[in-house]
C-alpha cells in the first residue's frame, strides 16, 4: 500500500490518466500493487512522495547512465536554458552532439534527431521501405521498437505484461506486413526472409534484447542476420535505443563486430531529456527530406535542452567510466547469482556494460518463449520484497535493469545485503 501522500497523488492520477499513468509499464500491472510516486532523485537514489528512499536500478528506463540530477548535466541544462529553450532553427548544440555520436559510431555517417525512440524506429522503417521499394519488415518475437503500428506485433515487455499479443487499432493490413521470428533463430529468419512476398525492406532487431528481459544474442546470430540481409537485399536496422552507449562505449558494433545499415538511438543520448535519433549509411540517409523525398519532421527535434543534456552525458561517459560501471554491474549480477544459489532457486542472469537482467529460470534463456517459462510468481514476490527494503527493480519480469556511474561500491553492497534478505522473504 502506498503511504499517505503517494496514495493521494495516485487517487488523483487515476481519474486523469488511463490506469493513472502516462506509459503502461509504470502502473505495476506486471507485479501488482501501487506504483512508487517519484518526488526526487540524486545519484543512485530516488525518494518517493512520502520520503521513502530507494536505490534505483531502472534509471528512467535507461537514460540516466550518470545517475539522477548529475551536476554535469544540471550545469549544461542551466547554461543552455538561459539562452532559450527551443528555436526550431539549426543550433550548434545539435551539431556538437551529432558529431560526438558519429565519432563514437562512425557507421552513423549521417543522422536525424527526433524526440523519442518510437519516432526513431518508425522513421527508420519508413526510410527502409522507401529505399528498398519494399513493404514487409521482419522483427523478432519479444523485441520492442516503440509503439508505431508496424511494431505492435509480438512486442515484448509492456505488451506482454498486459497480456495483449497485439494492439487493437492496428490495421490488419499493416500488421500483416510485419513478419516475426524467434530471437536467436537464424533458420526461421532465413526462411521468412527468403519467402517474404515482394521481399523484405528491413530486418529490425534489438542487438541485445532488453524488452523481454535481458537476452544476449547467441554467437553468430547477428552475423547471420547481416548475411541474410545482404543475401535478400533487406536493410539491417539495429534498434540501439536501449543498448546504445550502454552495452559498450560505442554500442553493438563494438561489442559484436556487426555493422547495421541504420541504427536507432534514444535514452542515453538525451541524458534524461527527450532525444532520440536514427542514422546510418549516407546513401540511405540522403533519402530523408529535404535532401530526399522521404518525409519526417519534428517541432522539438534537436531541442537545445535535450542536446545539452545528451552532450554532457556522452562527454562524461568515457571508456574508463564505462568500464567502471560495467565492473560494478558484473559485481551486482554475480552477487545476485550467489544469493540465488544459497536460496536454491532456479536462476540465470547476465550483464553487458551497464545493462543487466535475471530470470528465475535455470537457463539458458535465448528467446521470449524461454523467458515466459521463468517463475513469474517468484519474481513478483522478490520484486515486492526488494521494494519494501528500498531497492527499486524494474516492475516486470520482462525488463532489463541498469546501473549508473553513481552506483558506488557502497550502493552495490547495500543492494546485495537487502536483496539477500528479500530473497529469503520471497522464498519463505
Ligand atoms: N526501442 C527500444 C529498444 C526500446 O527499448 C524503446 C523504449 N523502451 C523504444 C524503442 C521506444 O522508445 P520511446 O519509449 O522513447 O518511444
Amino acid at each position: 500500500m502506498a503511504a499517505e501522500r503517494s496514495a493521494e497523488i495516485l487517487r488523483r492520477s487515476i481519474s486523469l490518466f488511463p490506469g493513472g499513468v502516462n506509459s503502461p509499464v509504470r502502473a505495476f500491472r506486471g507485479v501488482g500493487g501501487d506504483p512508487v510516486v517519484a518526488a526526487r532523485g540524486e545519484g543512485a537514489r530516488i525518494w518517493d512522495a512520502d520520503g521513502k528512499e530507494y536505490i534505483d536500478y531502472v534509471l528512467s528506463w535507461g537514460p540516466l547512465v550518470l545517475g539522477h540530477a548529475h551536476p554535469m548535466v544540471l550545469d549544461a541544462l542551466d547554461a543552455a536554458m538561459r539562452n532559450g529553450t527551443s528555436f526550431g532553427m539549426p543550433t550548434e548544440l545539435e551539431v556538437k552532439l551529432g558529431e560526438l555520436i558519429r565519432k563514437r559510431m562512425p557507421h552513423v555517417e549521417m543522422l536525424r534527431f527526433v524526440s523519442s525512440g518510437t519516432e526513431a524506429t518508425m522513421s527508420a522503417i519508413r526510410l527502409a521501405r522507401a529505399f528498398t521499394g519494399r513493404d514487409a519488415i521482419l522483427k523478432f518475437d519479444g523485441c520492442y521498437h516503440g509503439h508505431a503500428d508496424s511494431f505492435l506485433v509480438r512486442a515484448g515487455s509492456g505488451v506482454a505484461t498486459l497480456g495483449l499479443p497485439n494492439s487493437p487499432g492496428v490495421p490488419a493490413e499493416l500488421a500483416a506486413l510485419t513478419l516475426t521470428a524467434p530471437f536467436n533463430d537464424l533458420d526461421e529468419t532465413r526462411r521468412l526472409a527468403i519467402n517474404a512476398r515482394g521481399g523484405l525492406a528491413a530486418i529490425i532487431v534489438e542487438p541485445l534484447v532488453g524488452n523481454s528481459g535481458f537476452i544476449p544474442p547467441v554467437p553468430g546470430f547477428l552475423q547471420g542476420l547481416r548475411s541474410i540481409a545482404d543475401e535478400t537485399g533487406a536493410l539491417l536496422v539495429f534498434d540501439e535505443v536501449m543498448t546504445g552507449f550502454r552495452i559498450a562505449p560505442a554500442g553493438a558494433r563494438e561489442m559484436f563486430g556487426v555493422t547495421a545499415d541504420i541504427t536507432t538511438l534514444g535514452k542515453v543520448i538525451g541524458g534524461g531529456l527527450p532525444a532520440a535519433a536514427y542514422g546510418g549509411r549516407r546513401d540511405i540517409m540522403e533519402q530523408i527530406a529535404p535532401l530526399g523525398p522521404v518525409y519526417q519532421a519534428g517541432t522539438l527535434s534537436g531541442n537545445p535542452l535535450a542536446m545539452a543534456a545528451g552532450y554532457a552525458t556522452l562527454t562524461a561517459l568515457t571508456s574508463e567510466l564505462h568500464q567502471r560501471i560495467a565492473s560494478r554491474t558484473e559485481q551486482l549480477v554475480s552477487g545476485l547469482e550467489d544469493i540465488a544459489g544459497r536460496a536454491r532457486v532456479p536462476f540465470t542472469a547476465g550483464s553487458a556494460g551497464s545493462m543487466w537482467g535475471f530470470f528465475f529460470h535455470p537457463g539458458p534463456v535465448r528467446s521470449f518463449d524461454d523467458a515466459k517459462r521463468s517463475d513469474v510468481d517468484l519474481f513478483r514476490r522478490f520484486f515486492h520484497a526488494a521494494l519494501d527494503r528500498g531497492i527499486y527493480l524494474a516492475p516486470s519480469p520482462f525488463e532489463a535493469g541498469f546501473v549508473s556511474a553513481s552506483h558506488g561500491d557502497r550502493e552495490v553492497e547495500e543492494t546485495l545485503e537487502r536483496l539477500e534478505d528479500a530473497m529469503r522473504a520471497a522464498c519463505a
